[in-house]
């Protein structure tokens, strides 16, 4: 996601950001998980660390519209 993102609602471009989600340890990067949440006793959900995918979410700085995209981290991001 280093390309340029356009707003497609005024045409500004837009700025790269993510969502925090708020955790009983602190705040964390917003993340994509597939298929329906599976509720976990211990946990809150079931989940595998190695389906999570991160989310980016772009802002419009003129009109405040966002746009996210879960993009899987590739080698060089790490
Ligand atoms: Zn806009």
């Amino acid at each position: 996601m280093n390309e340029p993102v356009e707003c497609i609602r005024c045409h500004t471009r837009m700025e790269v950001g993510y969502v925090p989600d708020g955790t009983h340890s602190g705040f964390q990067r917003q993340s994509w998980f597939p298929g329906e949440p599976k509720p976990s006793f211990w946990m809150g959900l079931k989940l595998k660390a190695d389906q999570l995918v991160p989310v980016t979410t772009f802002r419009c700085p003129k009109c405040g519209y966002l746009e996210s995209y879960g993009v899987p981290p590739t080698a060089r991001d790490r």
